[in-house]
């Protein structure tokens, strides 16, 4: 056979060109390749295009079922429709990529003590600051008693104070007198954190980026504890858990991209959607009723608050350490 023959077909006696088993249609019966392939630069960019295709065409059929239906898509993929969605595990990966990809593009994240958004509720405590040094002025003309509202002011000023320390990156030096039965360890690296929070902030992002798969084994045990009389293979809780997270960083994403066009005032309704997500995700894949979704959403919630709590201590040390 011609070196620059674009079309390889089977070798001459009908077997697969990858595995050499006889080929019985159009693809290998044992390895999955097809009977015939082509070695032209076509070929070369086809396979490339294919490959997104494919990856395009499952994410288009994945991500919507993700967000209204995401029972029905954790139940067809743990009873078989593999081929159809995109695994938990690499969507997952995909959204870990994309939710950091977008903090960091966006700046939404710690950078450089730039919180976005803060400096704006900042701003609204100033106000609130001045209509209540108002009406305490008021309060004095009127001769009336300006003690509650004193304590508020109070209240309101230590508030704009921490507000402005965040934002201007100075955090208080209290450590220099810990206690004395506090281990060296911690208050060393406490130290180095005061004395630098921005490479702190960089380890902990680093930290998180890195061991973020870790919140997938971190909730299983919880999945036991929520189906404790019901024997279910340590599979379909995986699959369950990991497109919840998935779910879940996509929603972080979408929120960080509401502050970016401006429209913060409404981030803070996305906190409902994760306790709807998980209980219509709890109904459909492990067919529940609703009197038992109800009560198993909530103790999904702790569970959850826990597992990210658990997370969140161990960025955080290893933050302190590295
Ligand atoms: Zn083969």
């Amino acid at each position: 056979m011609n070196a620059l023959e674009p079309a390889l077909a089977a070798d001459k006696q009908g077997r697969c060109l990858n595995c050499a088993t006889p080929l019985t249609g159009p693809f290998c019966a044992s390895c999955g390749q097809k009977a015939r392939i082509h070695r032209s630069l076509a070929a070369f960019f086809s396979d490339l295009v294919a490959g997104l295709f494919n990856f395009e065409s499952r994410f288009w059929r994945t991500q919507p079922m993700l967000f209204w239906c995401p029972g029905d898509l954790t139940r067809r993929y743990v009873e078989g429709e593999r081929a159809r969605f995109i695994s938990p595990i690499a969507l997952y990966l995909f959204s870990v990529f994309l939710m950091f990809a977008a903090l960091g593009f966006t700046g939404t994240g710690m950078d450089g003590f730039k919180v976005n958004g803060l400096a704006e509720i900042a701003e609204v405590s100033r106000t609130e600051l001045a209509e209540l040094d108002r009406q305490r002025a008021e309060a004095v003309r009127a001769k009336a008693p300006t003690a509650e509202l004193d304590r508020k002011i109070a209240a309101k000023r230590e508030e704009i104070q921490g507000m402005d320390n965040v934002l201007n990156g100075r955090f208080s030096t209290q450590l220099d007198n810990a206690p004395n039965d506090a281990p060296p360890w911690l208050v060393n690296g406490l130290k180095k954190v005061a004395r630098d929070p921005r490479q702190f902030m960089n380890h902990v992002q680093e930290a998180a980026s890195k061991y973020s798969w870790a919140l997938i084994p971190l909730s299983l045990p919880f999945m036991f504890l929520l189906f404790p009389f019901r024997r279910r293979h340590v599979f379909d809780h995986a699959v369950f858990v990991t497109y919840s997270l998935s779910f879940m960083m996509i929603l972080i994403l979408l929120g960080s991209l509401m502050v970016v066009v401006g429209a913060s005032a409404w981030v803070p309704w996305l906190l409902l959607v994760p306790p709807v997500h998980m209980y219509r995700q709890l109904k459909g894949a492990y067919g529940l009723r609703r009197r038992s979704a109800v009560p198993r959403t909530f103790l999904l919630l702790i569970f959850s608050f826990v597992a990210l709590s658990l997370f969140g201590a161990a960025i955080l040390a290893l933050g302190v350490l590295e």
